[in-house]
C-alpha cells in the first residue's frame, strides 16, 4: 500500500492523508470505445482507489478522463431492481399516494421514476429535478448516482436542497464490503468517484442531519443496498428510525467484522486483480474453438487490458447497444476486438460465449437460446471464468 499523489484531497472530508488500497496501473478510459481502425494502443490514465485516513471513504484518486457517457441499454435486471426498490419503499410506508418524487440521474440508467409512476399512479414526477435544486420532493431517489459525483460534499448538498422537510432520500448503492467480499476489483473505474461502505455512508448522512429510516438488500451485482434516509426529528424519522436503526446496526457490525473501513482489509482486492487476469489469460489460451464475448461493459475494459485480450483470443464482443456496435474494445497492441450486434451469435456459432456482465446471465440466456441450441456454452468471466451448465432440454422448452 502506498501514499496518495501530492495535492490529493478527500472528496468528502478534504483531508490530505489517504492510503492507496487498489492500483490497476495505467488503464484506458472505461467509456472509450474507439473506432476499429483507430491507432493502437489507446491513451491510458492512472486508475487507483484511495481510502481516506480520516473519514475512511474509499474513492477514485484522480480522474483525468471525461465524464462517463451513457451509451448502454437498460438491462431487464435493472428495471426489475428499480421495481423491487420502489415496491419496498411503498411497503415500508415511505412512499404513498400523491408523493412528489424526484430522481438524481445515473449513467447506469434504470429510471426509478418510471417505476414510481407504475406503482404509485398519482405520484407527481419532478422530471429533470436532479439538475434543478430548490424544488422540494417528498422522495429523492438516487440509484447508483452518488458514486459518479467527483465532489461528494457538493453532491450531498444538492440532494439535501432537493428534499422536503419530511422527505425521504433513497440511496441505492453497491457497498464496498460486497465488492471486497466478491473480489470484484473492476468496480474500480474512471468516473466512479466513491465506493461506500454502509458504515461511511451512514456517517456521511448523519453529518448532514439525516438518519436511516429503511434498509433493504438485493442480489444485484452480488448484493446492493437501498438505504432510506430522512431528517432527524422529521415525520418519517419518528415513525421508522427505530426499526431501521436495528437493521443498520446489524449491517455495520458485519462490516466492522470484515474490516470494511480498514485499508489493509480492502487492499485484498489487489490480489484478485492478478488472479482474474491470469485466470482469463489461461482460460483463453486453453480454449479450443470459437470464443465470442458478451457485454461491451466499461467494467470489462481493465480486465481485457490486463489479460492482454485481442481479436486473436476473442472474435468479437456482442453488445445490445446500437451506440457501441461497429466500435472496438479499447486496448493495447494487437488486433482490436470489434463490438458487434447479437445477430453474429447465430452466424458465428461460437463454442464459448464469455459473459462479461454476470448479472445478465438469465436474461441473455433466454434472449439467445441459439447459443446453447447450436452447442455453445455460456461462460461467466468474473472473477475467474466458470462454464455454465447447459439447461436440460425439458427445462429449455419450458422457458
Ligand atoms: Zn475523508
Amino acid at each position: 500500500m502506498s501514499a496518495v499523489v501530492p495535492g490529493w484531497r478527500c472528496r468528502w472530508c478534504r483531508s490530505d492523508r489517504g492510503t492507496v488500497v487498489l492500483d490497476l496501473g495505467a488503464q484506458p478510459a472505461s467509456d472509450l470505445f474507439p473506432e476499429p481502425e483507430a491507432p493502437a494502443p489507446d491513451p491510458v490514465h492512472p486508475l487507483r482507489m484511495v481510502m481516506c485516513d480520516r473519514c475512511r471513504l474509499a474513492q477514485l484518486e484522480e480522474d483525468p478522463t471525461g465524464p462517463e457517457v451513457p451509451r448502454g441499454v437498460e438491462p431487464a435486471a435493472l428495471v426489475a431492481q428499480a421495481r423491487a426498490g420502489v415496491a419496498d419503499l411503498v411497503a415500508g410506508g415511505l412512499l404513498g399516494p400523491g408523493t412528489w418524487a424526484a430522481e438524481m440521474r445515473s449513467p447506469h440508467g434504470g429510471s426509478w421514476l418510471e417505476r414510481v409512476q407504475e406503482i404509485v399512479p398519482d405520484a407527481v414526477l419532478l422530471d429533470g429535478h436532479g439538475t434543478v435544486p430548490g424544488l422540494a420532493a417528498d422522495l429523492v431517489v438516487d440509484s447508483l448516482g452518488l458514486m459518479h459525483e467527483a465532489d461528494q460534499r457538493a453532491a450531498w448538498d444538492l440532494r439535501l436542497d432537493s428534499l422536503a422537510p419530511d422527505g425521504v432520500l433513497a440511496l441505492h448503492v453497491h457497498p464496498l464490503s460486497v465488492i471486497v467480499r466478491d473480489g470484484t476489483w473492476n468496480a474500480l473505474r474512471h468516473g466512479h468517484f466513491a465506493y461506500y461502505s454502509l458504515t461511511v455512508l451512514v456517517e456521511m448522512a448523519r453529518s448532514t442531519g439525516l438518519v436511516p429510516v429503511g434498509l433493504w438488500r438485493y442480489p444485484l451485482y452480488g448484493g446492493t443496498r437501498l438505504l432510506a434516509l430522512a431528517r432527524e426529528g422529521s415525520e418519517p424519522a419518528r415513525a421508522h428510525a427505530g426499526s431501521a436503526g436495528e437493521l443498520v446496526a446489524t449491517e455495520l457490525a458485519a462490516e466492522a467484522a470484515a474490516g470494511a473501513t480498514e485499508p489493509r482489509a480492502v487492499a485484498v482486492l489487489q490480489r484478485q486483480v492478478a488472479r482474474s487476469a491470469a485466470a482469463l489469460r489461461d482460460w483463453l489460451d486453453e480454449s479450443t474453438g470459437k470464443v465470442v464475448a458478451y457485454g461491451a461493459a466499461s467494467r470489462a475494459v481493465a480486465l481485457f487490458a490486463l489479460a492482454g485480450v485481442t481479436a486473436d483470443d476473442v472474435l468479437a464482443v456482442v453488445d445490445a447497444s446500437p451506440a457501441k456496435r461497429g466500435r472496438a474494445m479499447p486496448g493495447g497492441p494487437g488486433p482490436r476486438v470489434p463490438v458487434l450486434g447479437a445477430d453474429i451469435l447465430a452466424e458465428v456459432r461460437p463454442d464459448k460465449v464469455l459473459l462479461l456482465v454476470p448479472d445478465l446471465l438469465d436474461e441473455v440466456r433466454s434472449a439467445h437460446p441459439e447459443v446453447e441450441g447450436l452447442g455453445g456454452r455460456w461462460v461467466v468471466a468474473e472473477p475467474e471464468p466458470v462454464e455454465v451448465e447447459p439447461l436440460s432440454r425439458d427445462r429449455g422448452r419450458r422457458r
